[in-house]
Formats: structure tokens, sequence, C-alpha cells
């Protein structure tokens, strides 16, 4: 089966140039001059996509994902299944999921657990981090293990959430000597988890329990040291590649660019409720609806730069990726276990499918550039764990994920037309211009014209390699 994607202006690291591309098979096969150049050969194609006046981007990569995550006495309301055909309505075709190991769990068993999670249901291709809950001997030894046979290279450790996930600053520092000697990443949830614990009993042992609380108990000077913290102890280790997940605040940005500016292995990700969402308008909107935004860390205050930063990260590469932190859970029967005490809302918000139209919006706004939109949300997150060229890129022998992306069409978000199983939107009345108009995974159609035409076991787990930044 051939595939020609014709008439569209292909967006990559070449830059934005108008230019055909052939797919074979699963893969693209050649980038071909526009049909109206006299140069251009005779093409023969079983299957034609008009992409006149659209962007032909490689398909999103979207490395932070919690499908079915078990939190809080409840799970992420997105099964692989719903969640990944979500993200393909949204124009993303490679998930990175996050296995976990739970405290007292063999690290082997959990991520076993979630192959027998994902297997067979996805509708596009995914890969798996491995989050560790328990950093022992036995924990050391599976990272090894992980890396040279099972193509898990990144470790997520955290310095919140005491007594479920927390690693404290022994237990970090030698997963980051562990890390150092094989090349895997260290993925690290930078808050001072200790601290925020006793915030949240002073709060609510005055009567604050509104949502708001959670971000008031969680400020951004806790994410900030967090940050320096972890910096300083990967220094220590031997400078593993060392990745910020869901970075919100300027005191952790300023971290991470002193880092970099040094030449570290430093890297991050930001979401995005960290550019839009804030925490008095959202997080403390009347009544509980503020349990919508209840995700750590949180929603930042409007009277600080904070987005504004966050922004220029991505224009100048301190932040390098834009990923969701996708955990959607139900605003009935799930959010609502925090009804009185904000601690009991279930931590998360669902994004994955509209983080390729969310980012679309900042270069509409003038405030980064078409090339960076697909570097943020295709490219870099693809070289940054180990999946280019396969993924993050249309190119000759790359796996043909892509996009069709229609900048003159306007949408409106919300609940009652998206496909992620979650009752509500957090990106509720959002105005969006441009669309996924079609979207490839792997050769095949998925999206196109308004119509889902994937299916449940066409997306393949991948195996992935290091780092493709390392210093
Ligand atoms: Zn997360």
């Amino acid at each position: 089966m051939r595939t020609l994607i014709t008439g569209g202006t292909l967006v990559g690291p070449l830059g934005a140039t108008p230019t055909d591309v052939l797919v074979d098979g699963e893969t693209v096969a050649a980038l071909l001059a526009p049909p109206s150049a006299a140069s251009r050969p005779a093409v023969e194609a079983d299957r034609i996509i008009d992409a006149t006046g659209k962007y032909v981007i490689p398909g999103g990569v979207d490395v932070h994902t919690h499908m079915e995550l078990p939190f809080g006495g409840t799970a992420a309301s997105d099964t692989f299944a719903t969640g990944s055909a979500a993200a393909a309505w949204g124009g993303t075709t490679t998930i990175v999921d996050f296995a976990v190991q739970r405290t007292g769990e063999v690290v082997e068993e959990g991520l076993a657990g979630w192959h027998a999670k994902a297997e067979g249901q996805c509708a596009i291709d995914y890969g798996f981090h491995m989050i560790m809950g328990g950093v022992d001997e036995a924990a050391l030894k599976a990272m090894d293990s992980l890396v040279a046979h099972e193509g898990v290279t990144s470790f997520k450790l955290f310095m919140a959430y005491p007594g479920v996930f927390f690693s404290d600053d022994g237990q970090i520092l030698r997963a980051m000597q562990r890390a150092a000697d094989s090349g895997a990443t260290i993925m690290m949830h930078a808050e001072n988890g200790l601290a925020i614990d006793v915030l949240v009993a002073q709060a609510l042992a005055r009567g604050d329990t509104d949502p708001i609380h959670h971000g008031l108990t969680r400020p951004p000077a806790l994410e900030g040291e967090a940050t320096h913290r972890a910096s300083v102890l990967a220094q220590v280790a031997g400078n593993p590649p060392l990745y910020f997940v869901h970075l919100s605040a300027s005191e952790a940005l300023g971290v991470v660019s002193g880092a970099r500016a040094a030449g570290r292995n430093v890297f991050a990700e930001t979401c995005p409720q960290y550019l839009y969402l804030s925490l008095e308008e959202h997080l403390g909107a009347p009544g509980f609806e503020g349990a919508k935004y209840v995700a750590s860390p949180p929603l930042r205050t409007n009277t600080a730069p904070h987005a504004d930063d966050l922004w220029r990260g991505l224009r100048t590469d301190d932040l390098a990726v834009v990923s969701t932190d996708h955990c959607p859970f139900c605003f009935a029967e799930q959010k609502e276990l925090g009804r009185g005490d904000f601690s009991k809302i279930p931590n998360g918000i669902g994004t994955v499918e509209h983080r390729i139209d969310l980012i679309y919006q900042g270069v509409v706004a003038g405030k980064i550039s078409l090339q960076r939109w697909v570097e943020t949300c295709a490219t870099t997150p693809a070289r940054m764990f180990g999946l280019y060229p396969r993924k993050g890129v249309v190119a000759p022998g790359s796996d043909a994920d892509i996009v069709v992306y229609d900048p003159a069409v306007t949408t409106t978000i919300s609940a009652a037309t998206h496909h992620m199983n979650l009752d509500h939107s957090a990106w509720e009345g959002f105005e969006i211009a441009g669309k996924v108009d079609t979207v490839l995974s792997r050769g095949s159609v998925v999206v196109s014209g308004g119509q889902f035409s994937g299916r449940a076991g066409h997306g393949r787990y991948v195996p992935r390699g290091l780092s493709q930044y390392l210093r």
C-alpha cells in the first residue's frame, strides 16, 4: 500500500517547506518536491491524501501519560484503549506511559503488569518509563536489566508523595549513580513532599478544605528547592541525564536554566495546564469546581509571571518538551472523593487529546515558531527518550506516523465532543484555531474526515534506546 500526501507544507528539522510525502507500507519512502516542480518524477500511489493549505507534521510524541494509574483509592479513568484512541484523535501517535513499581513490589512485576494492561489495547504505538517506588538493591539491579533487555531507559523518582512513591535523598543518589553508569535517564517529580505534608495537615486543621488549598499548600518555592536539590544530587552522582517532569514554576525553571548554562545533562518538560490555567481562575473556581484542576505540581498564581517564563523557556530550549501528564479522573465519584478535604481529591488533568492543538495556539499567538511547535511536541521528546528517528520526524525510513493539520479551521474543546473517558474537561470552551485533519499511525489512517478508523491492538510496544542528548 503506497500513500501520497500531496500539496502540504512539511514542518520538520529543515523548517517549513512545500513537500510531498510518499508512504510505503508502514514507513516513509520518500520526500518529494512539490507537484508543480518540473523535476518531479511521476509517482504512483494507491491512496492520495490532499494536504493543500495544510501542515504535514510528524505524529505527536507524548512522553508523560498515566493510563489506568491507581491513585488515591481509585484509578485514572482512561484505559489504554480509550486513552490511546483519544491521543490519536488529537494528533499524538506515540505515548510513553509510566509503568509502576509500588513500594514493596518487584520492579519487573510492575513492568509486567503494565504490559498486561496495554497489550492488544492501543490504537497507537507506546513505550514505558518505570516509576521506582522503592529504590533498594534489587531495584537498582533491575534498572540495568530494563535498560539492557526491556527497552525501558528512563526511571521516574518522586521527591513528593511520602508513603506512596517518595524516595529519600539517599535513594535518589543511588539511583542516579546507577543511571550515570548505564546512560539511563532519571525523571524527577520535584516537589518537597515532606514539607508539603506539614502544610497540608496545618491547612486541614484550620478548616481550609477547598480545592484552592491544594495549590496554596504546594508553593512554588518547594518546587524550586526540590529542583535545586535534585540537580545537586545528580552532579554528585556523576551527571546522569536528569529530566524534570511537569515543570510549573519560575523558581524551578531558573535552576534548570542555570544547570544547562553550566553544561549539565539537565532537561525539563512543561505541560499545557501550566501555560494556560491559573491557581486563581481555575483551582480557585467557586464551590468544588476547582477539583477539576487539582494536579501536582498545582496550577500557579497569575500574579507572578510563571506562564510567561515557561513560554520563554520553550523558546530558549530550557524547556525542551511539552507533554501532558495525562491523568484523568472523572468529577463524579472520583474528584468528589475530596469534597470537604482537598487532600483526598485524586491528582490529575486529562489533556492527551489536546496537546497538539493547545501548543499550536502558541504559534498563532506568536509565542513560539511553527518549528518549535513540532520540536517540543514530537521531535525532541522522540530524541530525548530514544525513539528517534523512528518517531518524531517525517523522513525516509521513519515510521509513517504523520498528522495533516488544518490551520484554517476553528474548533472548541468540550467534554461533549472529546474522546477521552472523562465526564468533564479542564479545557471546556477553549477555542482552537486549527484542527487535526488526518492522522496516520505506521502508514494506517486512524483519523480522517472526523472519523476514527483505528483499532485497539494496532499500536505496538516500542522498545527505546538511550537519550540522544547526552553530553
Ligand atoms: Zn505524572
